[in-house]
């Protein structure tokens, strides 16, 4: 498959072909039909300080804001089915640490992110953890998709919020 690497921690992407990955037992291979960009792929393309300190993954396939379709699943998976339209929630959660343990998975204290702890989404296939897939209707665009992860984030900071009937300042052009 063609697959968006970042290969040493130089400046800079190439395209390479690289094999299709395996899922493991608890895992779901999607075909890509959507990917969006975010601000953690710039810093990945650049590889400033900020990827050394979040310890990300080197040499990788970047990418983490995507949307496609299921092909294939691991022997454990059991929600998620062959054919499903699937986005991703982005972070990875260990499912063993005390947080994870009492439902807090979202502050998990060894949590990994996809195309920053493990192989990313710009590239045509992608392996992702079941709990880390979200089914969507089947008639969703996947441009639209793409953009729920950082979606994602605009609702919990509004729902974080008392905003009704308020007037409300949106600032910057990104998706969130
Ligand atoms: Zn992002
Ligand atoms: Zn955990």
């Amino acid at each position: 498959m063609k697959a968006a690497y970042k290969a040493d921690r130089s400046k800079g992407i190439e395209i390479r072909d690289l094999p299709v990955p395996e899922p493991k037992n608890n895992e779901v291979l999607v075909k890509i039909e959507a990917a969006a960009i975010c601000g953690t792929d710039i810093h990945l393309y650049e590889w400033n300080d900020w990827c050394e300190n979040v310890n990300a993954k080197n040499p990788m396939i970047i990418g983490h804001e995507f949307c496609g379709r299921v092909v294939k699943t691991g022997k454990q998976v059991n929600l998620i089915n062959p054919g499903d339209l699937v986005a991703a929630e982005t972070h990875i959660p260990c499912g063993k640490c005390n947080m994870c343990k009492t439902g807090k998975q979202h502050i998990c204290q060894n949590m990994q992110i996809i195309g920053v702890h493990t192989d990313g989404a710009f590239a045509e296939y992608i392996t992702i953890p079941e709990v880390c897939a979200w089914k969507l209707p089947d008639n969703t665009p996947p441009k639209i998709g793409a953009i729920y992860e950082p979606f994602g984030i605009a609702v919990h900071a509004v729902l974080k919020s008392n905003l009704t009937g308020k007037s409300t300042a949106i600032v910057g052009a990104g998706p969130i």
